[in-house]
């Protein structure tokens, strides 16, 4: 069995002190594969470190993260494309709208999110979309900039049955998360409506961690808790639940 986390920032400073071992209990888990996204350029030499140290297991995206998009942002976009000069990533991400921290740049954000969108469609790669507060805005881009192209993953993924719906109609698969397993996360209540087909599995570590160990660090480990809930959403077994969700993530990254 093999499990992929789409979507871990094992680089993160809140793993400084037992990256190692973090990285041993997930692969002791057998979640082999990382999909690690960028959020802007003072992380990228702790990204390619850790390249560097799991190359068989760690996959690396470039992008510019929405909370991240200030005045400065043009420049962070041109070392973006820079870094895709030198060379591969498996996908753009993360990219998109944030609205909960902070309003004040959205226009920035939408500039932002859309020549990314267009970087990625120009080496035929896939986005990973981080949307908080923001779907209208979020699917007023998409809608402009749909075509046979735009693929991808509508990351930690907490709408409704219709924006998932939505989501899919953009050739998006639905990055499931801890909020899955929250009492109150809402996600669990229809996601069987949902086609296993459109669904990859994520902890977004160190944030979100599932139940039992929510408002903790969370880590790749723990993407099995996650996997735990969709058996029981789909009445699927854990071996098919990694199968499927692990397939599904090669169908986006082409690896
Ligand atoms: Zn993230």
């Amino acid at each position: 069995m093999i499990i992929t986390d789409t979507h871990t920032h094992l680089y993160s400073e809140q793993f400084d002190g037992d990256r190692q071992a973090m990285m041993k209990r997930a692969l002791d888990a057998n979640v082999k594969r990382f999909f690690v996204p960028a959020i802007d350029s003072t992380y990228a030499e702790a990204m390619y470190q850790l390249e560097a140290d799991y190359p068989e297991h760690v996959f690396l995206m470039m992008g510019l993260h929405p909370t991240h998009v200030k005045e400065n942002y043009l420049e962070e976009l041109a070392f973006v494309e820079e870094q895709f000069k030198k060379r591969d990533f498996y996908a753009v991400g993360e990219i998109g709208i944030d609205l909960y921290w902070d309003k004040k740049f959205l226009t920035y954000q939408q500039d932002a999110f859309k020549k990314q969108i267009q970087l990625a469609k120009s080496k035929g790669l896939p986005i990973v979309i981080h949307c908080r507060e923001a779907f209208d805005e979020i699917f007023e881009v998409l809608e402009d900039e749909k075509d046979d192209q735009l693929f991808g993953i509508f990351h930690c993924f907490t709408g409704n049955i219709e924006q998932a719906q939505r989501a899919v109609s953009y050739n998006m698969k639905l990055g499931i998360g801890g909020v899955v397993t929250f009492k109150n996360g809402k996600i669990d209540q229809f996601l069987n409506e949902i086609d296993l087909q459109h669904v990859v599995l994520e902890t977004d570590a160190p944030y979100l961690s599932p139940t039992p160990y929510r408002g903790k660090r969370n880590e790749s480990s723990y993407v099995i808790n996650v996997a735990n809930k969709l058996t029981e959403i789909y009445g699927k077994s854990i071996e098919e639940i990694a199968q499927i969700t692990t397939e599904n993530s090669k169908d986006v990254f082409s690896i």
